[in-house]
């Protein structure tokens, strides 16, 4: 099963599609309520008025919201968090300490606006820094009451300040950009290797951690979420997928020494799953996903 619409898919766990750059089925942000309900993941500034309007159509209140906690810093992840500040007053974004820094210090946080604007073409990202928040680290229980509780797990490898989120109830696993791009409508995966932080053998021990927890449901960022039952959860599958790709493009690059023919192979064999999930953008993907794959082929030393 792959839950792909705005619904309830757990008993205490919620799906939402953000319609990320105005498009469905491509970012999802999840709901966790208890007695109290958190919000995993944010979308980017341009989704908060879709992400609030879809909550309540969920039946969860404002005042519900305690919790605000993004992934990672990118913008189609934490984005949105200083703006749902104003939205839910009542909640405390909770980031790990990395992102405590990145998402409150302005010329960080210019960064990650250009890099998104950069990889997506979209000048209307913005991103400003979050006021209430709190730290967490690896082990941490958000307790949300009638006995459900979210554990943080380190999950870096895409970005040095990932963290996944397992709520043991519904053994449903939030896992942002941890385990790549999964499409449901190409049925592709893509690894997640964004520079200048992604590592594949730190990303591939992440998949392993939490293939670990044996979660029966996964929600992914991009997109929707998947059922353990029906052997859906692909995350051995993202690992073959990962190391094939950076053979090949180690490959290509060592033949052609040139990052835009690489781009170019790229585009040519995996170009479905990049135009699914950012239509018109496939070649800058594929272009920021091969710098990710060759960033110790590139970097001068
Ligand atoms: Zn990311």
């Amino acid at each position: 099963m792959w839950f792909t619409k705005t619904s309830k898919i757990g008993e205490n766990v919620y799906l939402v599609d953000v319609k990320m750059h105005g498009k469905l089925g491509s970012t999802s942000v999840f709901v966790v309520k208890g007695e109290k309900a958190a919000i995993l993941d944010t979308g980017s500034n341009s989704t908060v008025k879709n992400l609030v309007e879809r909550v309540l159509d969920l039946g969860i209140k404002r005042d519900d919201i305690a919790y605000i906690m993004p992934s990672h810093c990118h913008f189609d992840h934490a984005g949105g968090a200083a703006y749902l500040e104003g939205e839910f007053v009542k909640a405390r974004v909770l980031v790990s300490d990395k992102d405590a820094k990145r998402l409150t210090t302005p010329a960080i946080i210019e960064k990650l606006v250009e890099g998104g604007r950069q990889t997506f073409g979209d000048p209307t990202i913005e991103m400003k820094p979050i006021n209430n928040f709190d730290v967490v680290k690896e082990g941490d229980l958000v307790n949300l009451g009638n006995g459900v509780e979210i554990e943080i797990l380190d999950t870096v490898g895409h970005s040095k300040d990932h963290i996944s989120f397992y709520e043991s109830k519904s053994r449903f696993m939030f896992v942002g950009d941890a385990v790549g791009i999964h499409m449901p409508q190409t049925k592709t995966i893509t690894p997640t290797a964004f520079p200048p932080e992604f590592d594949l053998e730190t990303f591939v021990a992440t998949i392993k951690k939490i293939e670990s927890y044996q979660p029966e449901i996964i929600g992914f960022a991009h997109f929707g979420a998947k059922t353990a039952r029906e052997g859906y959860l692909s995350l051995k599958d993202t690992v073959k997928v990962t190391y094939k790709w950076n053979n090949e493009i180690i490959k290509a690059y060592k033949e052609e020494q040139d990052l835009e023919k690489v781009a170019e192979f790229i585009v040519q064999t995996y170009g479905k799953g990049l135009d699914e999930f950012a239509p018109n953008h496939a070649r800058d993907l594929a272009r920021s996903l091969a710098q990710g794959f060759l960033t110790k082929y590139t970097k001068p030393d």
